[in-house]
């Protein structure tokens, strides 16, 4: 008996059977793209297997160097490359597992000179123009994918993706936004959509009956003059006749200005479109599996999505770098200890856009499953760990998971430390899991944990530690803003954690993450987050019924904002600059649609009953009052460290880390990976 039936049931593809329904959807690691990375990657897709996942894939290998991604990004194009995926291959099969190659030509949204295109359309996310193919060019590019899919099969893969959707180089041929050809290839939408059925068929063809062909297919484009739903399900058909075996969910291109997996999207907020597409086929009497994607992190997410007939199959990328044992766990009937992939961006696809190597904010061993290593200790020693924010959390249940003796002191009466504003802010609920599964991992690692407990340093020292971890993190900067002190100033503490009561008009000194933060809270009527109400969420950024209107695009309808904000910041330029790479525009774009005004370039003057007095520029000129009800300070962060001196003069080794180590720019990732590397070698 599971509490995830449908979750957990086989798939029969015919020619073989996939223990489960959960795909881990192709991810970039990163690891992709050098050689020395592959033992690496074998690795971490082993690691993934173990732990019971149905069927997984691999982040985009291009077929040709025209398909590259970046310059030198992994391709599959010749023996001596496949050969090489063995390592990965081999790994994976030991474990039990299976892995699918996805094969991703970029075209138009290459990063490198060498781009290709139905035509020559630049896009808005590269500074590359592409070549508009030939005939012949597009010939040799369909050759390019059937020899990527034989090699993947001499590789040892189970199957192969081939990438549709996203706004990659298929999508281009399909919509008149990006193609623009007379020729057989434009026009009419047969021939538009010629190119996904000719490689589907001519793939299928060579690699014959009994391997895997995943077609990533764009069911909701999210940009204007996209396919129409008509069309997705005509597409849909042609795949299916020509040879796939799955086909997979594709929402919103690259270039779409709709957040499609960012935190603050609903769960599952995307599942209609590939229920809906279920229904068209099934209707037909077509019954190829359909795989479901966006903001799914949990196995009851994933099993509703099932139980409701939405699809098939439930694809989980970024939950399975938080948590490789994800299916596992499920099976065991331990959800509650699943390390939930909080949809942040921060260490994967933000690491992805930067050129780094993907990690997980929650699971910093993602993608360094070789090096970081948690093995256990030697020998018992004691610990104190001071603080359990998320660096805290992280050093003591790394330290007690090796076997040590770990006891946490924490000031106030819960663990999570900022954590615990962070989940109040409207779009930001998922941060609560965190502080579930650190609960869930101090309970099972055995921490002493000790709450409403300042401790000092007399009372370290008497617990006679090995060692202290100094997680006491940071305290609000103070401004010295005259007038600061009187009734109508808070802190964002005050605000977020101590829920007080906010004037309808509000001015907020400072706009980095926490800035931002206030400003979305003060914008959302309480208990109204469109995060949690699906349908609000879609009419709040304009999503439609693709049905109804082409590309599933209209305009964006959002709720009045419950205050009249105003953010400012010291430094001229656009606000929101140090936010994540990848999400930056969607608080941006959030704020905007609730008419917050953003002020950069400002000195702050003083605060008077009238609201907040600023000038502009090193002369303080255009003295302006911006009247308010209420001025919230958001001012950063300064490192608290109190007990690092009598516990270093007393000879305790002490360690510092998360913001009381460094508080500018601090962040959870920082702080998680520092406990964590910390505790793996102590
Ligand atoms: P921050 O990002 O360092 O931003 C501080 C803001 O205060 C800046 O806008 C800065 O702008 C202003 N400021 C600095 N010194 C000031 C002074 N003396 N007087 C007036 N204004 C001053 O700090 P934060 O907003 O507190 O965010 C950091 C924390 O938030 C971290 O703990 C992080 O984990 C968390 N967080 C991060 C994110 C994220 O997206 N990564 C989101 C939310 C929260 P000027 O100097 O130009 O005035
Ligand atoms: Fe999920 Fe954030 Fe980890 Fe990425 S970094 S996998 S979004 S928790």
């Amino acid at each position: 008996m599971t509490p995830y039936p449908h979750l957990l049931a086989p798939l029969d593809l015919g020619f073989t059977t996939l223990p489960n329904r959960v795909l881990m959807g192709s991810m970039h690691t990163g690891l992709e793209d050098g050689r020395k990375h592959f033992p690496a990657l074998a690795a971490f897709f082993a690691e993934r297997a173990r732990g019971g996942v149905g069927l997984m894939v691999t982040g985009g290998f291009a077929p040709n160097i025209e398909g590259w991604a970046k310059p030198f990004a992994g391709t599959l194009a010749t023996s001596a490359a496949a050969k090489r995926h063995k390592l990965v291959t081999d790994a994976v099969h030991a474990e039990g597992g299976r892995i699918a190659l996805q094969i991703l030509h970029t075209g138009r949204y290459a990063y490198q000179p060498l781009a290709v295109a139905p035509s020559r359309i630049q896009s808005p996310i590269s500074p590359f123009a592409p070549r508009e193919l030939s005939a012949r060019g597009i010939e040799r590019q369909i050759r390019a994918f059937v020899r990527c899919a034989k090699l993947a099969r001499e590789a040892g893969y189970d199957g192969v993706e081939v990438m549709g959707s996203e706004g990659y180089f298929i999508n281009q041929f399909l919509v008149t936004h990006t193609n623009h050809r007379t020729d057989d290839w434009g026009g009419a939408y047969e021939n538009r959509m010629r190119l996904p059925v000719e490689i589907v068929r001519r793939v299928r063809e060579a690699v014959g009956p009994d391997f895997i062909l995943i077609y990533r297919l764009s069911m909701l484009d999210l940009i204007p003059d996209g396919s129409s739903w008509e069309e997705a399900v005509m597409l849909a058909k042609a795949v299916a006749a020509a040879g796939a075996t799955i086909i997979n969910t594709g929402i919103g291109w690259h270039e779409a200005r709709i957040p499609t997996i960012a935190t603050s999207v609903p769960r599952g907020a995307f599942a209609w479109v590939t229920q809906k597409m279920r229904a068209a086929l099934r209707a037909e009497g077509l019954s190829i599996p359909l795989i479901t994607s966006n903001r799914i992190n949990t196995p009851e997410v994933g099993e509703q999505i099932l139980a409701d007939g939405c699809a098939d199959m439930v694809s989980l990328a970024r939950p399975l770098l938080a948590d490789p044992d994800f299916v596992a766990k499920a099976k065991a009937g331990r959800s509650a200890d699943i390390n939930t992939c909080i949809a942040c961006n921060q260490a994967c696809l933000d690491h992805t856009f930067k050129a780094q190597l993907a990690s997980c904010l929650v699971n910093p061993r993602a993608g360094h499953e070789t090096t970081l290593l948690i093995r256990p200790a030697p020998a018992r020693r004691r610990f104190a760990v001071v603080g359990a924010g998320p660096a805290g959390l992280a050093a003591a249940t790394t330290l007690a998971e090796r076997g040590h003796e770990v006891h946490l002191y924490e000031s106030s009466a819960q663990i999570g430390g900022q954590f615990n504003m962070a989940k109040k802010v409207p779009g930001k609920e998922e941060f609560s899991e965190t502080l579930r599964y650190f609960g869930r991992r101090l309970e099972a690692t055995g921490v002493l944990l000790h709450l409403d407990t300042r401790a000092d340093a007399q009372a370290l020292l008497a617990l006679r530690p090995d060692a202290v971890v100094l997680a006491t993190g940071v305290r609000a900067r103070d401004p010295k803003i005259p007038g600061q002190d009187g009734p109508n100033v808070l802190s964002y503490i005050d605000v977020l954690l101590h829920g007080k009561p906010v004037g309808e008009r509000v001015a907020i000194v400072g706009a980095g993450g926490i800035g931002f933060d206030v400003a979305e809270f003060l914008v959302t009527p309480a208990g109204h987050s469109p995060t949690l109400d699906p349908a609000a969420w879609l009419a709040e950024w304009g999503v439609a019924d693709p049905a109804q209107v082409r590309g599933g695009v209209v305009r964006a309808q959002p709720a009045p904002p419950a205050r009249r904000v105003t953010l400012l910041q010291r430094k001229a330029g656009k606000l929101g600059k140090g936010l994540g790479k990848t999400t930056g525009w969607i608080h941006r774009a959030a704020l905007q649609m609730k008419q917050v005004e953003m002020i950069g370039g400002v000195n702050y003057e003083r605060i008077g009953p009238q609201g907040l007095f600023v000038t502009y520029g090193e002369q303080r000129r255009d003295g302006q009052l911006i009247e308010c009800d209420t001025v919230v300070l958001c001012a950063g962060q300064e490192p608290l460290r109190e007990l690092e001196a009598p516990l270093h003069a007393a000879g305790v080794p002490v360690h510092l880390i998360g913001g009381a180590h460094e508080a500018a720019e601090l962040d959870a990732k920082r702080a998680i990976d520092q406990g964590t590397r910390l505790a793996a070698t102590l």
